[in-house]
């Protein structure tokens, strides 16, 4: 398969066609479940403090919303492209039907190396893309949320920009989430994406009769996914004895104390050189011996060039579409366990959902509470997902997209086919 064909948009079609075949959609509403419902791509030209002005491409795609409004984060990478908005947002559409909240699919793009940006610089963009993108942002329409290289003080930026244009101090209902608390968040929607991940690696063993304790994990990426899920794991008793960041891995055989390595990463900058550990490639991380495979970096990470090297007995998608298709099928024809990413990285939205209710209840929610509910949510829909592939000898990727596609299916249908 070239290139092109493994691009974010293909997987996630052709995850969507397979569902489809396998559910016997018939050709309309096929073709309205593929969509999108609405790309949009703009061009923000902020002017930085510094004087310099720049230009920078802006996609937001709402793919559905059948069952609420458009879901999903704001991406910002110097080479994220409408297609792969478009993929994001298919891929939105699925996790939210499937972790079962009431919400549609939506993603944005930012085209812009954060890294290369300064905090100050950083907020002027944010605050351009809010601007121009204010048509297609709303309680009903499309709510955002951080995702690659965006974080809640982006949000904050985001939640000022549309009060200040409402001209009120707080926004009228739930413009985006993963805001910080103190303007309206929802504590522990920072963590709930890699907690999430480890509470179905957790509910995986649980069916399979392993025993979390001991298991030999290895992480790709230390972003807020990958960092979290390496500390969670590690806390329940696993070993995490490699870990990837951009800049390359750490291995130890005797396992990683991951809580010390984000105080070190913070302070460096980068995870090599921590005490104890041996530096290795970024890529020999994927391929280390262990039970758990955690890939929480980016997309496409595993393809038909490396999976004959990947020696892990589970597999959990921290990140979005980390799988090429063909590298599915080669990991499948081994039994190699795969928690796919519209059930394995939903915590994310799950906590971002109670983030809206609770805004626009303006109640408040303990961290207990917050946790409780996401571990709950977590496991009772891996387990559906688990028996549901068990009774139609699926894998847990097909059967994930089969209730998460039948779903949304049902929705339309329910919404009926009329104008
Ligand atoms: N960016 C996260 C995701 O891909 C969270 C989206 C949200 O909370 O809306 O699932």
């Amino acid at each position: 398969m070239s290139q092109a064909a493994n691009s974010l948009l293909s997987t996630s079609v052709y995850n969507f066609d397979k569902a489809a075949e396998r559910l016997g959609l018939e050709a309309g509403i096929k073709r309205r479940l593929l969509g999108p419902k609405e790309k949009i791509e703009l061009d923000i030209n902020p002017i930085l403090p510094c004087g310099k002005l720049i230009n920078a491409k802006v996609f937001v795609v709402r793919h559905h919303d059948a069952l609420g409004p458009a879901k999903g984060g704001i991406r910002m990478t110097p080479t994220v492209t409408l297609d792969d908005v478009c993929g994001l947002a298919m891929e939105m559409t699925w996790k939210t039907s499937l972790i079962g909240v009431p919400f549609g699919g939506g993603k944005s793009g930012i085209r812009l190396d954060p890294s290369k940006l300064s905090e100050t610089d950083k907020e002027v963009v944010v605050r351009a893309f809010a601007r121009g993108a204010s048509h297609h942002i709303g309680p009903e329409w499309y709510v955002p949320a951080p995702d690659m290289g965006t974080n809640e003080m982006d949000m904050a930026h985001i939640r000022d920009c549309i009060s200040y244009s409402q001209g009120v101090s707080i926004t009228r209902g739930c413009f985006v989430t993963g805001k910080p608390v103190i303007l309206g968040g929802i504590v522990g929607r920072r963590e709930a994406t890699g907690k999430g991940v480890v509470y179905t690696v957790a509910a995986l063993c649980e069916r399979i009769g392993r025993n979390l304790e001991g298991l030999r994990v290895a992480v790709q990426g230390f972003g807020n996914v990958g960092s979290v899920a390496a500390a969670e794991i590690g806390r329940l008793g696993a070993k995490v004895v490699g870990i990837s960041d951009i800049g390359g891995g750490i291995v130890n055989d005797k396992g990683i104390d991951v809580q010390s390595l984000v105080g070190y990463a913070k302070e460096t900058g980068s995870i090599q050189g921590f005490e104890g550990c041996a530096d290795v490639d970024r890529d020999d991380i994927l391929e280390i011996p262990c039970d758990v495979l955690i890939p929480a970096a980016a997309q496409s990470q595993i393809r038909s060039d490396n999976v004959d090297k990947i020696a892990a007995d589970i597999i959990a998608e921290g990140a979005n579409a980390p799988i090429t298709p063909e590298a599915d099928e080669v990991l499948k024809e081994k039994g190699v366990r795969i928690i796919p990413d519209i059930l394995c990285n939903a915590g994310g939205v799950f906590v971002s959902y109670l983030e809206y209710t609770q805004e626009t209840q303006r109640d408040q929610w303990t961290l207990r509470e917050v946790e409780g509910r996401l571990r709950d949510r977590m496991s009772e829909r891996f387990n559906e997902v688990y028996d549901y592939s068990r009774e139609k000898n699926l894998s847990m990727r097909e059967a994930a997209m089969d209730l998460a596609v039948g779903h949304v299916a049902e929705g339309v249908y329910a919404r009926g086919l009329l104008p």
